[in-house]
């Protein structure tokens, strides 16, 4: 029941409107019984919106694009990933300090170690945008053995500087898989609409090889497909989706979350989608 005691969290981002974290943010409040609420609001303005946080005394906020990078110089506090990494999707406001978090970072390396450890492990990572950013910097954490495949190769050596660490390369290294443990598909590559393509010949895949692809949507892209028809062990975007959803809530409300009714919420969520 929202009441004048109700906490609110919100998306900010453009465009939200197909966003499927007010499902999953509310469906935990409601399971837990906690009096929040979760709304998403399109932001063409960042600045006025991070000011109304404060004014308005919102709990959390979850950012997307395109204001993920901008939204660091209206921050009080950044967490020390978040600042590394550059980006922050993640604001808790406590008693008006807000603090900034990188929460893909976290999704994705939680998703990663449900199947496998990750220290001194050959990573494929293909892609160098914001998502790869976030991603390599928790690999680096993590202690793995680093390289990054773009389609522009100097975006890859952009990353592999800013980590200090690893080897880049283009496209042309695809053949680098056959000797990896872990492929991460960091590009937008195979998503919808656009779903039958992969960055990955097939014959670079082995079965030893663990393949997590970040695309979500669809829930099984032809990567995934592919890897899995050679017996390889997958690892679905949605995954990476979900626990940074986990970790904002349990940043914001204190709770932890119930993790099992927000994943199927979510996965019902991507059916509807397409
Ligand atoms: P981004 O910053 O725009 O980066 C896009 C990346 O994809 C770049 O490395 C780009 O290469 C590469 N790329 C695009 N089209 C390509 C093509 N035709 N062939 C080869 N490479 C291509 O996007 P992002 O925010 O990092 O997101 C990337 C994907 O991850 C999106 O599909 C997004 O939905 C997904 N994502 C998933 C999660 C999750 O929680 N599962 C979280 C964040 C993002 P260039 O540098 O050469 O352009």
């Amino acid at each position: 029941m929202i009441d004048a005691k109700t906490k609110l969290c919100c998306l900010i981002g453009n465009p939200v409107e197909h966003s499927m974290s007010p499902a999953i943010h509310n469906v935990g409040y409601k399971t837990l019984g906690l009096n929040y609420a979760y709304l998403a609001f399109k932001v063409l303005n960042l600045k006025p919106a991070i000011q109304g946080i404060k004014a308005l005394g919102i709990r959390g906020v979850s950012v997307t694009l395109p204001h993920k990078v901008e939204v660091l110089k209206y921050l009080d506090k950044i967490d020390s990933k978040a600042k590394e990494i550059g980006a922050v999707n993640t604001i808790v406001n406590a008693n008006g300090i807000l603090k900034g978090y990188n929460s893909d970072c976290l999704g994705a390396i939680k998703a990663l170690k449900e199947k496998t450890n990750i220290a001194g492990k050959k990573v494929v990572l293909l892609g160098a945008g914001g998502a790869a950013r976030a991603i390599a910097v928790g690999l680096k954490v993590q202690k793995a053995n680093i390289t990054i495949l773009n389609r522009t190769v100097s975006k890859a050596k952009k990353l592999v500087q800013l980590i200090k660490l690893g080897k880049f390369g283009g496209l042309d290294k695809l053949q680098l898989i056959k000797s990896a443990d872990i492929l991460i598909n960091a590009t937008s590559v195979g998503m919808y609409p656009r779903i039958n393509i992969t960055t990955v010949p097939k014959k670079f895949l082995h079965p030893k090889l663990i393949v997590f692809d970040i695309v979500y949507n669809p829930k099984e892209t032809r990567l995934i497909k592919e890897a899995k028809s050679i017996s390889c062990k997958t690892i679905y975007g949605y995954k990476m989706l979900l626990y940074q959803a986990i970790t904002q809530f349990e940043l914001f409300t204190g709770y932890k979350a119930p993790v099992e009714i927000m994943e199927k919420t979510l996965i019902k969520s991507l059916e509807r989608k397409n």
